[in-house]
């Protein structure tokens, strides 16, 4: 195996150990976003834990959608008081999907974050087979 092939099998390895616990922390943050328990849970894991956490949530996030698009799921302002419910903004990939969900005519901006959502997508998959493969063979 050649030195790239054992660094992704790595890559990977650490991936699949972390992504349970992105998920987990994740349920935490959208749940009520208990500071105490995130403080816990962060508390719990190892430095390398925490360290490959940041670079799993960091792939997780969304690239083409813009800083209020990937706010969108904060329902309280800086005082802690619930905000209105506020809409995804044209040009991201969330507001495509409420255009189609309510059969609204899509802007090009929305069209095109769709489009980005999609390519990104489908090499991330693509990456995903390969080491797949290359992880088989
Ligand atoms: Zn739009």
């Amino acid at each position: 195996m050649t030195p790239d092939a054992q660094s992704a099998r790595r890559r990977g390895d650490l991936a699949e150990r972390l992504i349970p616990k992105a998920a987990d922390l994740a349920c935490i943050v959208h749940g009520d976003g208990d500071v105490k328990a995130v403080e816990r849970f962060l508390a719990a894991l190892f430095p390398w834990e925490r360290d490959g956490l940041l670079v799993i949530l960091a792939g997780l996030m969304p690239v083409d959608v813009s800083e209020a698009g990937l706010l969108a799921w904060v329902t309280w302002d800086e005082m802690g008081r619930p905000l209105e419910p506020h809409l995804a903004p044209c040009g991201t990939y969330a507001a495509f999907r409420r255009h189609k969900q309510r059969g609204e005519l899509v802007d090009d901006d929305c069209k095109a974050s769709a489009r980005v959502y999609w390519q990104e997508r489908n090499v991330m998959r693509a990456e995903a087979a390969r080491e797949g493969q290359s992880r088989a063979a």
